[in-house]
């Protein structure tokens, strides 16, 4: 590895420090309901290679890149069925709060603020 860990999903959620529900996992991706959420239904979706952003995906990231799109889709599939609307989005910049490639998925009623 020669990434620091510096970002609260590489030192926290993917090393089980944090209280949370995994909403679905494999050996490269990590999906999890937000713990602040958003929306009604707030999952949000990652891959565990640290990766800062859309913006420093790599050529070398395009199947992980597949599969968390494949994730993304799963996700949303359940949300279509349970409320026939969702949201899948990625922050970047000042938006994005974690350093660490994410994207929230979501649906029903905002709970919050943006
Ligand atoms: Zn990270």
């Amino acid at each position: 590895m020669t990434e620091p860990l510096c970002d609260f999903y590489c030192e926290k959620i993917l090393k089980g420090r944090e209280p949370i529900r995994v909403y679905i996992e494999n050996e490269r991706v990590f999906a999890f309901h937000h713990t602040n959420p958003l929306w009604e239904q707030h999952v949000v979706l990652l891959p565990r290679k640290h990766i800062e952003s859309l913006l420093t995906l790599e050529e070398a990231d395009n199947d992980l890149l597949l599969e968390l799109i494949a994730m993304a889709k799963r996700i949303a599939a359940d949300f279509m069925a349970s409320h026939g609307a969702c949201r899948v989005y990625t922050n970047l910049g000042a938006y994005q709060s974690a350093k660490h490639l994410h994207w929230h998925i979501g649906c029903g009623e905002q709970l919050r603020p943006y």
